[in-house]
């Protein structure tokens, strides 16, 4: 019960002394009102008690003053509760200096209260926030001293007004006099103990500030920038630079350990105005006490210290990071070589390839067109379908080659798709199995012209029929392209091929889009291909900006979808389709044909006669120029790599002389930005070996219909 009742005059007290603290407010602030508070609770607290002492001592008019005295003080107490912490604490200085005057006036001087002074100047120092006013400290002594001096010159030493025994007096200086000594003791105490505590805190924040000092990744310099002397530094900086003790670090110059070219920066930065200062930031090395290089990452920093200029240097160890970087570059340009070496490779191998394909295929599709023996037909065929499968193998390689490396580009050339579509099926109609019906569904609003790849859709559609005729044993097979949207400027199209085949298990679906991947391993002995197809297709399909999809059901058969926007071209082309089909376009038209080996000369040479061209041959460059300047030619047909001077050469030296003349080159060779590459160095086209008829034909007709139109429209 007892201790519950000091509890509660305990929380009552600390109540009291707590007001007109805002949590929310500073930490300054809140000390100093804190501060005022204890000072007035303690103030009160004596002169109430001094008043109880005059009142037993009938002593009534100094009880008088410690009354007056007290309530001022309560009344500087409300007003620090307020808010009004200023004034409050002045009120309460002039106070207690008023009624120290006063009490040692009616008692007089040998009454002792001057002694109390003391104490007070201590009790006041303590209230008052030293750190930021020390005017306010002196204003405060000064009064208090002036209070004193007053006492003196004006109290006298004895007062009769109260009355006072003599053995009263003695007992009043002795009581003030022990009052004084008592106050002092337990000001100093207080004061003492406040500074004690203030000190650990800064050793504790010290503490911490060296914890974070030497326990940073980075090694840390302090240099004086008068003497460009390193001042200090911390543990992490005997580590990095393989040093044991702090002493052979410091007090040496700069550049003996950090070497020249942070001299260099510490004095580039020290050159400046001190306030336009900004902190260095840059790569730098440096060597160890090993003579071993390393990397940092280094950040340098000016400030100024109890008026003087220093650089705080960090320096962080970055060797393990740039030698990754370099691996990386280094492994980067491996593989790049690599590619270049890879993508060569491919090229020289098509090259090579071709050449001897463009013969075979060449020669049997000349075979087909001459008389042959009813017996040879059969070999006539296998030897163009084999070579052309071949053929294929080497563009399906290539082509994925170069999608894989992202260098293919889009050809953007306006087409009929509901021709396309046609051809595209006519293609496959003829000569296939009789027990698998074939059925298209081409939307008529599909005969439109867009602006697309023709030869890419071609590929993905070729693709798909090829696979659903390879895997269909009977049943039917179901092209569809049907218009899904068709505004005025696009077009979305949707493309399905569908079969009632062999159909693929759930499990390889996702599979069959790598390259060289089937859905079974006994396929490629089944039915032949090198899963290349699809994986080109998906691309294609990608890169146009669809995505493929199937659905397929394991002997129920499969289908195959994609959806694909194209732009419509509203304007009317200028090679009219129809007149690409009349072969005989070609009569009369001259042809320089260039080509240094003998058999494709040939190839080229029986197909440009059967088209009624007149062709003038040369084996080499040289020859090449020669018979252009002899002569006038409708079209150029030059090979790439020829002896004496190569296709190139070629026509850099007759464009410098015309700038209209159709070149086509010929070439065997594929390889990245073909085709921009080619129009760059003067050529108007290309085709490459081995090539069909009918895409030869085409170009000619194409390129000589122009160029009569640049002729008509230009004279
Ligand atoms: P390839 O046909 O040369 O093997 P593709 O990439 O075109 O290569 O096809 C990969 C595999 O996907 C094929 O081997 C086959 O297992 C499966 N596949 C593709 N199309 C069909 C289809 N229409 N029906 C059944 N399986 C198919």
């Amino acid at each position: 019960m007892k201790t519950n009742y000091f509890e509660k005059i305990v929380s009552h007290v600390a109540t009291i002394l707590n007001s007109g603290i805002d949590e929310f407010s500073p930490f300054d602030t809140r000390k100093n009102v804190l501060r005022l508070n204890l000072f007035l609770g303690f103030c009160v607290s004596i002169t109430s008690l001094g008043m109880v002492f005059h009142v037993i001592n009938e002593l009534l008019i100094s009880a008088f003053v410690n009354l007056c005295g007290t309530m001022v003080l309560i009344l500087a107490f409300y007003m620090n509760r307020d808010g009004k912490h200023e004034k409050a604490k002045w009120i309460a200085i002039t106070a207690i200096n008023l009624h120290q005057f006063c009490l040692s006036y009616v008692e007089g001087i040998r009454s002792g209260q001057y002694l109390l002074v003391f104490p007070l100047l201590l009790a006041l120092i303590f209230v008052i926030d030293l750190k930021n006013n020390l005017n306010e400290l002196i204003m405060t002594s000064v009064m208090t001293l002036l209070s004193t001096a007053f006492i003196f010159i004006l109290a006298p030493f004895v007062n009769p007004l109260q009355g006072i025994a003599t053995a009263t007096y003695s007992g009043l200086f002795a009581s003030n006099l022990a009052i004084a000594l008592l106050l002092t003791t337990i000001f100093a105490y207080i004061i003492l103990k406040t500074m004690d505590r203030h000190e650990d805190k800064i050793l504790d924040e010290k503490k911490l500030t060296d914890t974070i000092y030497d326990t940073a990744l980075d090694a840390v310099f302090i240099v004086d920038v008068s003497d460009l002397m390193i001042m200090d530094c911390n543990k992490r900086a005997l580590h990095v630079f393989g040093h044991k003790e702090k002493n052979t670090l410091i007090h040496q110059p700069v550049q003996h350990l950090l070497g020249q070219p942070m001299l260099e920066h510490i004095r580039n930065l020290n050159s400046t105005e001190f306030t336009q200062r900004a902190p260095w930031y840059g790569n730098m090395d440096f060597e160890r006490a090993q003579d071993e290089l390393f990397y940092a990452y280094v950040n340098i920093v000016p400030f100024h210290h109890q008026n003087k200029q220093y650089c705080k240097i960090s320096i962080l160890d970055i060797t393990e990071i740039k030698v990754a970087e370099f691996e990386i570059i280094k492994a980067k340009e491996r593989a790049e070589k690599a590619a270049k070496v890879k993508a060569r490779f491919l090229s020289n191998m098509s090259h090579e390839l071709r050449t001897p394909l463009n013969a075979i295929i060449g020669t049997s599709n000349i075979l087909l067109q001459e008389e042959y023996l009813p017996s040879q037909k059969e070999s006539f065929n296998v030897l163009q379908h084999s070579s052309e499968h071949m053929l294929q193998l080497v563009n399906d390689i290539l082509d994925l080659s170069k999608l894989e490396a992202g260098k293919m580009e889009l050809e953007k050339i306006p087409f009929n798709l509901k021709d396309f579509m046609n051809k595209v099926m006519a293609s496959f109609s003829k000569g296939r199995n009789p027990d698998i019906k074939f059925e298209v569904n081409i939307d008529p609003q599909l005969d439109i012209e867009i602006i697309s790849d023709e030869t890419r859709l071609l590929q993905i559609l070729n693709n798909l029929i090829s696979n659903a005729w390879k895997f269909t044993k009977k049943g039917k097979i179901t092209v569809t392209a049907r218009a899904e949207k068709n505004e005025n400027q696009q077009v979305s199209v949707y493309f399905s091929v569908a079969d009632t085949g062999i159909g693929i298990p759930q499990a390889k679906i996702r599979q069959i889009f790598d390259s060289f991947t089937q859905a079974d391993t006994e396929t490629t002995r089944k039915y032949g291909g090198t899963g290349l197809g699809l994986a080109i297709s998906k691309y294609l399909v990608n890169k146009m900006g669809g995505e493929i999809n199937v659905n397929s059901e394991v002997d129920k058969g499969s289908c195959f979808c994609f959806t694909l926007n194209f732009n419509v071209n509203r304007k009317k082309s200028y090679v009219n389709e129809a007149s690409l089909k009349q072969l005989n376009g070609l009569d009369g038209l001259r042809v320089l044909l260039a080509e240094d080996n003998p058999v494709n000369m040939m190839v080229a040479k029986r197909f440009l006669q059967k088209w009624n061209l007149q062709v003038d041959e040369a084996v080499n460059g040289l020859e090449a120029v020669e018979l252009y300047n002899n002569n006038k030619y409708d079209l150029l047909l030059i090979d790439l790599e020829m002896p004496e001077m190569d296709g190139n050469e070629v026509t850099a030296y007759i464009r410098a002389k015309d700038q209209e003349i159709p070149i086509v080159a010929f070439t065997a060779a594929v390889y990245d930005d073909m085709q921009a590459d080619l129009l760059k160095k003067g050529f108007t086209e290309f085709i490459t070996k081995p090539f069909r008829p009918e895409d030869l034909h085409k170009k000619i007709l194409q390129l000589t219909a122009y160029d009569q139109l640049q002729k008509y429209r230009y004279g």
